[in-house]
């Protein structure tokens, strides 16, 4: 197998999901020209690829997990996949994707009644998997870059925290001639989500509102001004975020018949990616069978969840004004993606492939992010959320008994760790409905105050603190 930068190059379309209309990439656009619709990108030689076989792509993917090329280390061992016109220069790796599938603990599992995994996508270097679009989009703003001579290229993003931490990060390690603004619901976004943009140097902007809010703010500026948008309408993005489910596959030995992935859903961006890429391997043979793939959405921003629940002849879809939800980088109540979802969904279920969106309850959320993490999991709030959907599905009879489930964790738990915070406090405020289970509660324990030590001789403070420390932790003295 050649470790080389991949030969194959391919003519790669926009297709509207709205008007079918198609439109050349050799321009940035986030929605239909001719309808105003969301688009998605399309190798128009994919068919091609047929030609090799599905064990030639399973075997360079597989070599490939060996490369030294930097290029090809992340999200883009699946090149050929995702964007057959990248040009190895234009590249940009940070580390992101190849995350750990980590199963839950023995004691977890036996706990649940139910063998599971979770993919760590909080291991992206910054910590969700936003990182993974980043890396497409970044890519993609850099050959536009090289081909076009630009010399200033400002790039804006409205956010619930961690697509700001990631444009900002990857705006600042590409540099000149690229700045980078990003829109943040004021006070929506916790403080190590908003400590990451205005760490790497971001111009970091807020408004009153709500991130529907921002998107629509956004969304004018990319109408009326030269701004190249960074949300997940940018079809780069939803590309790159392929990669999670190619690794997935990938990591079962291309086995995904007895696998169900659990993904919460916000903008539903990471959802159609996850749907998407299942497609391209099955439309390949990479996967012999399709996965069942189950969305998650918080009772407090559930339109995907409210149109999937409604029967199949007649559903009808609304979007919904949200209320708070811990599972914050979720919080939508209009998401851009939906019609992907929609067109694609009904391309799944065409080819027998099972989908499912699951509804559950800020507290079922809380309770599961803080479970997991005694278990030694790694657990954001969306990861609980996933977490809680897989009970959900299971209570409500919709997985087989053979059916392996997968568990996305989204961002790293610490991203989150105010709301741990705040159960560990009872303290969330009234809107979100949550109270803290007191078996789930920690806290820390202070052994001597500071009046205490002040009053000993320094000399017997090591002593005490440590006949302190034994009693607290129960601990024998050694005979
Ligand atoms: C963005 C985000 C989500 C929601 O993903 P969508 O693509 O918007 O559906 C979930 N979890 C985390 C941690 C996120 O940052
Ligand atoms: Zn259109």
């Amino acid at each position: 197998m050649s470790q080389g930068f991949p030969q194959r190059r391919a003519r790669m379309e926009y297709v509207c999901m709205n008007c079918g209309h198609r439109h050349p990439v050799d321009q940035l656009l986030y929605t239909c020209p001719d309808c105003g619709g969301v688009l998605l990108l399309e190798d128009l030689d994919f068919d091609e690829m047929k030609e090799k076989g599905a064990q030639y792509w399973r075997d360079l993917f597989d070599a490939r997990r060996a490369t030294r090329h930097t290029a090809l280390r992340g999200i883009f061992r699946f090149y050929e996949l995702m964007a057959p016109v990248l040009e190895e220069e234009d590249i940009v790796y940070l580390g992101e994707g190849d995350t750990p599938i980590i199963e839950a603990s023995a004691a977890l599992q036996k706990h649940v009644g139910r063998r599971f995994a979770y993919k760590n996508d909080g291991m992206n270097p910054s910590a969700s998997f936003k990182d993974r679009g980043m890396a497409g989009a970044y890519s993609y703003l850099k050959s536009l870059v090289r081909k076009n001579g630009w010399d200033e290229v400002l790039t804006i993003c409205a956010s619930t925290g961690d697509t700001s931490a990631a444009a900002a990060m990857y705006g600042a390690y590409v540099g000149d001639p690229i700045r980078t603004v990003v829109l943040l619901p004021h006070g929506k976004v916790t403080p190590a989500q908003l400590a990451q943009p205005l760490g790497s140097g971001a111009q970091v902007l807020e408004v009153p509102g709500v991130f529907d809010d921002c998107m629509k703010v956004v969304e004018y500026l990319a109408d009326h001004y030269r701004v190249a948008l960074l949300n997940s309408k940018n079809s780069w993005r939803v590309l790159g975020q392929e990669s999670y489910a190619y690794e997935a596959a990938q990591w079962y030995g291309w086995n995904m018949g007895d696998k169900a992935l659990f993904m919460p859903i916000g903008n539903a961006g990471n959802i159609t990616s996850m749907i998407s890429a299942c497609l391209k391997m099955y439309r390949l043979g990479i996967i012999e069978e399709l996965p069942h793939i189950v969305g998650v959405q918080t009772h407090h921003a559930d339109p995907v969840w409210r149109y999937y629940s409604q029967p199949r002849e007649s559903r009808v879809y609304e979007t919904v004004k949200v209320k708070p939800s811990v599972a914050q980088a979720a919080m939508i109540g209009a998401p851009v993606s939906f019609p992907r979802v929609k067109n694609l969904v009904d391309k799944y279920e065409a080819l027998g492939g099972r989908f499912d969106v699951v509804q559950v309850t800020e507290q079922a959320i809380m309770d599961s992010m803080i479970l997991v993490n005694r278990y030694g999991n790694i657990a954001c709030t969306q990861g609980g959320e996933s977490f809680a959907g897989m009970l959900k599905a299971m209570e409500m009879g919709i997985l087989r008994d053979d059916e392996f489930c997968i568990l996305d964790s989204t961002a790293h738990a610490l991203k989150f760790a105010g709301f741990q915070n705040m159960y560990f406090e009872d303290s969330f405020p009234e809107e979100y409905g949550v109270k803290a289970r007191p078996e789930l509660v920690n806290h820390p324990q202070l052994l001597l105050t500071a009046e205490e030590r002040a009053a000993m001789p320094a000399e017997d403070f090591t002593r005490a603190a440590a006949e302190a420390v034994a009693k607290a932790a129960g601990l024998a003295v050694k005979a």
